[in-house]
C-alpha cells in the first residue's frame, strides 16, 4: 500500500474559494521589524476542511486575521469567494482559543448576538441556535450562564455562536488549544458533524499534528519564521471520520511523515 502524500497539492485560483496569492506580512514593532509571513499562496477549495499546522509564532494567527480581513496585508491579494479582502470580511464565522462568551448573557443568548448584530429574523435565529446547541449535545443548557458551563461546553457555545448566521467560511484559531484531550476528541467529531451538516469552508489553526490529520482533507505545514508554507499534505482517510482511524496505518504514516518534516526544521530537538 501506498501512502505517501502528495509533497504539494495544489489547487487551481480558478476553483479556490479562498485564495492567498504572494501574501507577507511584516510588522514595525518597537523591537524593529518582525517578518511573520513571507510569500504564503495558498488556494482552499469551496466546502474543504484545511489545517494550517506550525509551531508557536510561525504567523498562523497572523494568516488568520489576514484572511478575516482584520488585519491587512503587507504585499500579496487575498481573495474570498472571488472578493478581495481589504476590509473585516463580515460572512466569516471566527472562533478563537478563548471564548469570548458575555458572563451576563445565558448560552442561547450569547448565540443570538450574532442575529441580533446582523438584524436577523431572530425568531428564525432562535430555532437555529437552538437545533445548533443539539447537534453540540447542549439541549437543556440553553438558560445557562458561561460561568455555569465547562471549559469545552463553552467553546461548543462559541463554535454555535460563530455557525449560526450558516456562515460560508470558518476560520478557527487553536479552538481547542486550552481543552483536555478527551475534551478536545468530542469537540473535533462535534465539529466535523457541524461542518458535514453545513458544507462551510473551515480554516482551522492548530499546533497538534493529530488534530490536523483528524480533522482535515489538508495541511498546511508552516515552517518557523519567517512563516513560510514548507509542504502541503492531502489527507486521504474516509469521511466521517472515527476516533479508531487514529489507530489506521495511514493515519500513522501521516504522523510519521508530519513529525519528520518538523524535525528537518529543527522544530523538535531530542538530545537530553
Ligand atoms: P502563531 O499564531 O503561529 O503562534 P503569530 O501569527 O501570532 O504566530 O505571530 C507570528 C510572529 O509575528 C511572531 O513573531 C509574533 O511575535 C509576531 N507578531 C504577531 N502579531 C504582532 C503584532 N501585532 N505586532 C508585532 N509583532 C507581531
Ligand atoms: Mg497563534
Amino acid at each position: 500500500m501506498n501512502v505517501m502524500p502528495a509533497p504539494h497539492t495544489t489547487i487551481r485560483a480558478a476553483d479556490a474559494y479562498i485564495s492567498v496569492s504572494g501574501v507577507s506580512k511584516t510588522f514595525h514593532g518597537r523591537k524593529g521589524a518582525v517578518h511573520a509571513l513571507t510569500d504564503i499562496n495558498l488556494n482552499v477549495k469551496p466546502g474543504e476542511f484545511v489545517s494550517v499546522l506550525g509551531p508557536s509564532g510561525c504567523g498562523k494567527s497572523t494568516l488568520m486575521m489576514l484572511i478575516a480581513g482584520l488585519m491587512s496585508v503587507s504585499s500579496g491579494r487575498i481573495t474570498v469567494g472571488k472578493k478581495h479582502i481589504d476590509a473585516p470580511n463580515s460572512d466569516a464565522g471566527v472562533v478563537f482559543q478563548q471564548d469570548v462568551l458575555l458572563e451576563w448573557r445565558s448560552a442561547l443568548q450569547n448565540i443570538m448576538i450574532q442575529a441580533e448584530i446582523r438584524k436577523s429574523d431572530l425568531g428564525e435565529a432562535r430555532e437555529r441556535a437552538k437545533q445548533l446547541l443539539k447537534m453540540v449535545s447542549l439541549q437543556g443548557f440553553e438558560d445557562s450562564y458561561p460561568k455555569e458551563l465547562s471549559g469545552g461546553m463553552r467553546q461548543r457555545v462559541s463554535i454555535c455562536r460563530a455557525l449560526l448566521h450558516r456562515p460560508p467560511l470558518l476560520l478557527m484559531d487553536e479552538p481547542f488549544g486550552a481543552l483536555d484531550a478527551m475534551t478536545r476528541d468530542q469537540l473535533q467529531i462535534d465539529l466535523l458533524r457541524l461542518c458535514a451538516d453545513s458544507g462551510v469552508t473551515v480554516l482551522f489553526i492548530t499546533h497538534s499534528i493529530a488534530e490536523a490529520i483528524f480533522l482535515s482533507d489538508r495541511v498546511v505545514v508552516m515552517s518557523p519564521r519567517p512563516g513560510r508554507i514548507e509542504q502541503i499534505m492531502e489527507i486521504d482517510l474516509p469521511r466521517p471520520r472515527r476516533l479508531a482511524m487514529r489507530e489506521d496505518p495511514k493515519f500513522n504514516q501521516y504522523t510519521r511523515e508530519l513529525t519528520k518534516i518538523f524535525q528537518g526544521l529543527g522544530v523538535f530537538r531530542e538530545e537530553y
